[in-house]
């Protein structure tokens, strides 16, 4: 039996179960169910009442129901296909019980004659009979049968008596946790215990009561696990000393007088935090977040020269190596002569490489682009003070923990992402590091003119396209995505540029996701080099690349994609001074409800506003991508029903923050709920 304050025992392993082997055991690992604690969140769908009993002439045919009857004949056929059948009887009536594919062993075993046995199942009739056949339900304690058996969404190979009795037996184990929360927090909860939530949780005529203080309890553990595991990391982070970076004003000033436009005062105030970062003695870890096209770049880049002017080497980091050109590109534009600018790619000959490599060990580089590749760990930097990293909103907290590592400890990080997030989520997915956002796009930026289109009006849009191209413009088509399947992806999309290589000849390339990455490289190049005017592609593109020549984008099968994905597949246009254009094409006409949706896009490019609209819509796990990126998937907590806990959450905090409180009474909670590695650290 376990120590009943011991938290331990909920993560001991299954075979700690009575009555779980290691065949259950495995079945249960592969439905990730790895420990007591991942049972528990095993929730019955629904029940049947099993705890009311009849008389056999009062049985009801074809409904489930609970008798207590008496074997009174056994019959077994020795005829291959022939049922074993046992007659039983009550002071009512009689009733066969029928037992294909059984041995009789067992059939003498759980149906003893002239014992008083209590059985439950669905009644049949048979030759002027009831009968019962295979019941489940069988025992001489009626107590155990006469009770509400919970059904529950199957793994396979383990049935629903199994589920009912190793999760019963969970139950009454479960050890008696000391509180971890504040008075104030548990208030809000009428006061319930965690244990005491965990067993309302279960009861089956709590199904679905999500309002009730049991649920919003363990819903609010779940959040503030979370959050206090990112904002343990943030602390972590935020203590580590490091030789603090002078920021040179004069010289960040020039640059900004030769830039072609001014800053936003959102750039402006997101620069001026990472440099008051820059210039502290703790190491920064920030994300800028701002929307597509909100001008990220140069504020990083402008960091970087501020860290490069202090006298520290700075790596930049992208996706892809087109992306990681760009700003390289930009970055010899701006800063020209003045400091020593390299780019390593992939295809970077065996020679170039390693004049590049000893250059970085030898400080002669002061900023370094590239892919991932900047990290690999042959590559070793004098004195590097910061690294910046682009569009990497599916690096999960793991791995973005581990990269700030990486540089050592006197070496700032900056991560930018493309991707607004709901209010609630932001908490969720980068409370592990400082925020600075830019609301306010360039005031040059001119509304992306978004239409709706039926498919079969395509030949407008065909018109549409050849004038644009005529004025020198070129056109992004994103083929429709497919979700049953990549292969119907892709033909699509060959089809789609087939037809369109018809009508524009030699003006249309294609990009689909079996095009290797030296290809697709060169024909985002020549795209970008206008050797071609219409860029047929799949979902494939990334955000951050600037096509300053491309303004229209054409999505097909837009109704397959969520509102926050339109938005930033929109966000590919509209970066230069021209109009631009987003044409949403459907196969039928839109529902009332699609057209609101679609209209949120229409009205609205506020990529922030968008994407809460989205969540209201689709729910959370589901907006752009985040399953993959590793992020926790709440249990019970839902970032659209229950954003008041997740505000709760983020008060409580902010205000464990502000107090220092000593967070040791939190460990079961960590523990339990979290990442096992992050905990190792913290804890
Ligand atoms: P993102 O935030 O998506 O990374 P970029 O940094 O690529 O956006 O900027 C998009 C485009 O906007 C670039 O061509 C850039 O030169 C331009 N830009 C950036 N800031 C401003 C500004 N304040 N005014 C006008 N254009 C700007
Ligand atoms: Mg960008």
């Amino acid at each position: 039996m376990s120590n009943k304050s011991n938290y331990e025992y909920l993560l001991s392993d299954l075979t700690k179960l009575k009555g779980v082997g290691t065949k259950t055991t495995n079945l249960l690992k592969k439905k990730k169910i790895n420990n007591i604690f991942d049972l528990l969140w095993k929730l019955p769908k629904s029940y049947t009442d099993r705890s009311h009993s009849t008389k056999i002439k009062d049985l009801k045919i074809g409904e489930n129901q609970t008798i207590t009857i008496i074997p009174q004949k056994y019959s077994f056929p020795r005829v291959r296909n022939l049922p074993n059948k046992v007659s039983c009887t009550d002071e009512t009536g009689e009733i066969d019980c029928i037992f294909f594919n059984s041995y009789e062993g067992y059939v003498r075993k759980i149906l003893p004659l002239k014992k008083e046995i209590t059985i439950s199942g669905k009644i049949g009739f048979f030759r002027n009979k009831y009968q019962l056949t295979n019941p489940k339900y069988i025992s001489e304690d009626s107590s155990l049968i006469k009770q509400k058996h919970n059904t529950y969404s199957l793994t396979e190979g383990i049935s629903e008596k199994i589920y009912n009795k190793i999760i019963n037996q969970i139950i009454k184990n479960l050890p008696t946790l000391n509180e971890w929360h504040s008075e104030n927090i548990l208030d809000k909860f009428g006061n319930i215990k965690w244990n005491d939530a965990i067993v309302e949780l279960h009861k089956p005529e709590n199904i679905g009561n999500y309002k009730k203080n049991f649920y919003q309890r363990l819903a609010f553990d779940e959040i503030f696990s979370t959050f206090l595991v990112n904002s343990e990391i943030r602390k972590k982070i935020k203590k580590i000393k490091k030789k603090s970076k002078v920021v040179d004003k004069a010289k960040q000033n020039k640059i900004l007088k030769k830039l072609e436009f001014t800053l936003t005062k959102d750039q402006l105030k997101t620069l001026e935090e990472i440099n008051n970062d820059l210039s502290s003695t703790n190491k920064m870890f920030r994300l800028l977040q701002g929307d597509v096209g909100s001008g990220k770049t140069i504020v990083s880049l402008l960091a970087a020269y501020n860290a490069i002017n202090s006298g520290f080497q700075v790596a930049f980091m992208a996706p892809t190596e087109i992306l990681a050109r760009q700003h390289f590109n930009l970055a010899k534009k701006l800063f020209s002569n003045q400091i020593n600018i390299q780019l390593i790619s992939g295809k970077s000959e065996y020679k170039t490489k390693k004049e590049i490599l000893k250059k970085l060990a030898d400080n002669n580089i002061d900023i370094i682009f590239g892919t991932h590749a900047i990290f690999q760990k042959k590559v070793f930097f004098k004195n590097l003070g910061l690294i910046v990293i682009d569009e990497q909103h599916k690096f999960g907290v793991n791995q973005r923990k581990r990269l700030s590592d990486k540089g050592g400890k006197d070496c700032d990080v900056l991560l930018m992402t493309a991707t607004p997030i709901p209010r609630t989520l932001t908490m969720t997915l980068y409370g592990d590091m400082d925020l600075s956002i830019i609301r306010e796009k360039p005031k040059s930026r001119k509304p992306i003119k978004t239409y709706s289109k039926l498919e079969s009006k395509i030949d407008d849009v065909i018109k549409f396209i050849k004038k644009e191209i005529k004025s020198g413009n070129q056109i992004f088509w994103v083929c429709p995505l497919i979700e049953e399947s990549k292969k119907l992806d892709h033909s699509s999309a060959v089809k789609k540029f087939e037809y369109l290589n018809k009508i524009f000849p030699n003006q249309v390339s294609l990009l689909h996701g079996k095009t290797d990455l030296e290809e697709k490289e060169i024909i985002l190049d020549n795209f970008l080099k206008k050797k071609f005017q219409i860029l047929v592609s799949t979902t494939i593109i990334e955000v951050g690349i600037d096509f300053p020549n491309a303004n229209v984008i054409i999505i097909e099968n837009a109704n397959k994609f969520g509102l926050s994905q339109l938005h930033q597949l929109r966000g590919r246009v509209g970066r230069g001074d021209k109009d631009s254009t987003c044409i949403l094409m459907f196969k039928s006409n839109l529902s009332k409800n699609a057209k609101k949706r679609i209209n949120t896009l229409k009205e609205s490019a506020d990529g922030f506003y968008i994407s809460e609209e989205d969540m209201k819509i689709r729910g959370f796990g589901d907006i752009l991508g985040f399953k993959q990126s590793g992020i926790k998937n709440f249990k019970l907590a839902d970032p659209i029903h229950n954003s008041d806990l997740f505000l709760l959450a983020e008060k409580e905090i902010r205000r464990i923050e502000l107090d220092n409180t000593d967070i040791s009474k939190y460990k079961p909670l960590i523990k339990l709920y979290d990442r096992a590695d992050i905990i190792n650290d913290i804890a």
